[in-house]
C-alpha cells in the first residue's frame, strides 16, 4: 500500500482529475489479421503432436509457421506461464509489454501476439478462446493476462526473506529451455521472459493499483488456441500456483498437468503471408 499523500491538492485537481482518457494505441491503425480467414480452416484440422506439461515443471514443443497449436486445460483448474521463441533466433521472443500496449492487459479472440525489439511482429494470432464468455467481472478481473511477469525465485527469496524455491514458472521455463537447446541454465536464463499468463485470472485494485489473482474459472477441456505466424518454440510451466486462487512459489496448491495440442490445417488463410520482422531502419537519428 502506498502511504497517504505528503502535498496539498491544486485548487483545480478535480478540473485535472476530470480529462477523459484517450487510448494509447488506437487500434483504428493497428494493421488486425482477416480473423475469418484463419477460422475458416478450423473445420479440418489434423493433429499432429501432443505435449504434456506436468504440474509446477515446463516442457518446449515446435510450432511450425501456418500450424495451430491449442494450449489446454485437460484435468483440473492450472494456470500455464507461457513464453514463445522464434525456433531459429531465441533472441527474438515474446514482447508482453508491448503486446499488452497494443491490445489491452489481457488477450483474447482475434488479439496477435507481438515480439521484441528490433523484430516487433505478430508471431501469433488468437483464432479461438473456450473462456471468451468471461469477459471481465466486477472486480475488473479477467483471464489470460499480459501484465504479470511469472512467479521466480528471485521475489520469493525477497519477500520471504532468504527463501528457496526451485520450481517458481521461471526455473521451471528456464529448465526446459536448458534441455531444449543444450546450453546451460546460466546461458538460457536471460532468454526467459514476461508471459502470457494462461487461464489465469487477474486484474488491477481499483483503489489502490496492486496486482490481484483470483481462482481461475477454467474447467477441464478449455483452451486458447493461436496460429503460428513463423516457426515457433514454444515454453510452458504449468504454476506452482495452481489456478492461482492462493499463493505461488510453494508446494501446498493443488496443480494439475497442461496440454499442448500442435494441428496441421489443409490450406493456409486467404492471402497470408508470413509477417516481416519490423522496417524501421534501426538508425535511431545517428
Ligand atoms: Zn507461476
Amino acid at each position: 500500500m502506498k502511504p497517504n499523500p505528503i502535498t496539498d491538492a491544486p485548487e483545480d485537481a478535480d478540473q485535472r482529475k476530470a480529462i477523459k482518457p484517450v487510448i494509447c494505441y488506437p487500434t483504428e491503425t493497428l494493421p488486425r489479421p482477416d480473423l475469418s480467414a484463419y477460422r475458416a480452416l478450423r473445420n479440418d484440422l489434423e493433429l499432429i503432436e501432443t505435449v504434456v506439461i506436468p504440474p509446477r515443471d515446463a516442457a518446449t514443443w515446435e510450432v511450425p509457421a501456418g500450424h495451430f497449436c491449442r494450449l489446454v486445460c485437460p484435468e483440473g483448474p492450472q494456470v500455464g506461464d507461457l513464453n514463445l521463441h522464434n525456433l531459429h533466433n531465441i533472441n527474438e521472443r515474446f514482447y508482453s509489454g508491448k503486446t499488452r500496449a497494443l491490445n489491452g492487459t489481457h488477450v483474447g479472440l482475434g488479439d496477435q501476439l507481438y515480439s521484441n525489439f528490433p523484430y516487433l511482429r505478430p508471431i501469433a494470432t488468437i483464432t479461438h478462446d473456450t473462456l471468451d464468455w468471461y469477459g471481465f467481472d466486477a472486480f475488473g478481473g479477467s483471464v489470460h493476462d499480459v501484465i504479470g511477469t511469472r512467479c521466480d525465485p528471485y521475489t520469493h527469496n525477497l519477500l520471504s526473506h532468504g527463501g528457496q524455491y526451485h520450481h517458481c514458472c521461471h526455473s521451471n521455463l528456464t529448465r526446459a529451455l536448458a534441455k531444449q537447446t543444450g546450453l546451460s541454465p546460466e546461458l538460457v536464463e536471460p532468454h526467459v521472459h514476461d508471459v502470457l499468463n494462461l487461464f489465469m485470472c487477474t486484474g488491477f485494485t481499483r483503489d489502490t493499483g496492486q496486482y490481484f489473482m483470483k481462482a481461475s474459472p477454467v474447467r477441464p477441456g478449455d483452451y486458447l488456441e493461436f496460429f503460428a505466424e513463423i516457426d515457433l518454440l514454444g515454453n510452458m510451466s504449468a504454476c506452482p500456483g495452481g489456478d492461482c486462487s492462493s499463493e505461488h512459489s510453494s508446494d501446498t496448491a493443488a496443480c494439475y498437468p497442461l496440454t499442448v495440442e500442435i494441428y496441421k490445417p489443409q490450406g493456409l488463410p486467404e492471402g497470408w503471408q508470413a509477417p516481416q520482422v519490423n522496417s524501421y531502419d534501426r538508425s535511431h537519428g545517428l
